[in-house]
């Protein structure tokens, strides 16, 4: 720990992470009079997860009933679809079927209701076959599940709106600059970022690590943290296919979540374009190309619910890598540690944030502004 830091520039609150969630808890912190800064190390914001994504408002009924996720989700799709719908952010309540295309799904399908109604996600129905066959004439199966609150949103569009409204209370963003350093000192944190070759010092109060796949690696920069602390990381990559014809749905399509993930589904984007996807293929470093025969271990997939899928129909369309912190399969939830878990004063790091953190991106900026709150790190004036 350094005594008294000399430094180029000084800020209050630095967050790590122009996604839809640091972007979220900036706007959070802006609107509570913090004097808040987010550096990125991409030219522009949501250049990872925030814009590889299914673009699914999710309802919130696949997390145990305790867990974050099912918390944050039950009240983060409702605050998004108000924030959508007053700031014109495109999305659409679409609706979801989960599908079960065996008889010995239906238990499965039928603990997945009872779960939904443990999460507080009341407005789901069991469906039969008939049901499913009305409401979607193509699709095979011999029961659903029914999630009306489920949408789909402009990932793209969402971010500009956050990052406006942090911009007018006062937020700054600075684009092409990587941490790469941090030391701790008696008022709080010296960073180093790099930017356009040069490294800049900057001092600051409030450290909030939202970097997503790269929050483990950015928490190897911070001198005093305890490294055992950091989580592995397991970079989960999934790829995303268009179909060629299009796809005769005009709701969302998913079959029983497996062991890992939640099984190849079929979304819609605004203009109702049908895109399948995420499968999971484990990589050892961040790239983003989708490898055409990855379409092979789809047709399978897709045919379960749709036997009417073409061969040869497939076409690559982009891929995302979520931020795992635990072997795919072996369940997690959200890690938000404040300074009473690892005691270091003015620092949060976010591990793991991945599925449903688009559509909880105002209750983790919610919820991390409330850690700030209990912690002291929010002065009470605020
Ligand atoms: C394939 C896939 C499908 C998904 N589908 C959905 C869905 O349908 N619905 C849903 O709600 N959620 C979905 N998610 C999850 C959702 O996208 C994420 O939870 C959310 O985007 C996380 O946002 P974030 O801001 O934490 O991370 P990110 O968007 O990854 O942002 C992290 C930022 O940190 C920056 N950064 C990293 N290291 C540094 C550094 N050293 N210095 C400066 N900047 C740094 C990166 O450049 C990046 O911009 C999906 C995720 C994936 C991958």
């Amino acid at each position: 720990m350094t005594a008294h830091p000399t430094s180029d520039y000084s800020i209050d609150t630095v967050i790590v992470g122009a996604g839809v969630v640091g972007v979220a808890i900036a706007r959070e912190l802006a609107l509570s009079g913090l004097d808040v800064l987010v550096l990125d190390q991409e030219k522009s914001p949501g250049q990872h997860q925030s814009t590889r994504n299914s673009g699914v408002i999710h309802a919130g009924f696949y997390y145990p009933a305790n867990s974050l996720k099912a918390e944050l989700c039950h009240e983060g799709k409702q605050e998004l679809y108000r924030f959508a719908e007053e700031r014109h952010v495109p999305h659409r309540r679409l609706g979801k079927i989960v599908v079960a295309t065996e008889e010995g799904q239906s238990a499965k399908l039928e603990a997945m209701h009872a779960r939904a109604l443990a999460c507080g996600v009341e407005d789901v129905t069991l469906m039969s076959s008939d049901a499913l066959r009305r409401m979607e004439p193509e699709l095979g199966g011999v029961a659903g599940l029914w999630s009306p609150s489920t949408g789909v949103i402009d990932a793209m569009a969402l971010l500009d709106a956050l990052q406006a409204e942090a911009g007018d209370h006062g937020a700054t963003f600075s684009f092409a600059s990587r941490l790469v350093g941090v030391d701790k000192h008696s008022n709080g944190w010296m960073l180093r970022v790099e930017s356009g070759g040069s490294i800049t010092r900057l001092n600051c109060r409030v450290l909030i690590n939202s970097a997503g796949i790269e929050a483990p690696k950015v928490a190897q920069h911070i001198d005093a943290y305890p490294q055992e602390r950091v989580p592995a990381t397991y970079l989960a990559r999934g790829n995303f296919f268009t179909c060629r014809g299009g796809a005769p749905f005009s709701h969302l399509i998913y079959p029983l979540p497996g062991p890992i993930g939640l099984g190849v589904h079929l979304t819609l984007d605004l203009d109702g374009q049908a895109k399948f996807g995420p499968d999971v293929e484990m990589v050892e470093h961040i790239s983003y190309d989708v490898k055409p025969e990855r379409a092979e271990g789809f047709y399978d997939s897709i045919r379960a619910f749709w036997p009417g899928l073409k061969q040869d129909s497939l076409m690559p369309a982009y891929s995302g890598i979520r931020a795992k912190t635990g072997k795919p399969g072996d369940p997690q939830d959200w890690v938000i540690e404040t300074p009473s878990a690892h005691g270091l004063g003015g620092l949060i790091n976010l591990f793991g944030i991945e599925t449903p953190g688009m559509t909880c991106c105002l209750a983790l900026g919610r919820y991390v502004a409330e850690r700030l709150r209990q912690e002291d790190l929010i002065p009470l004036h605020h």
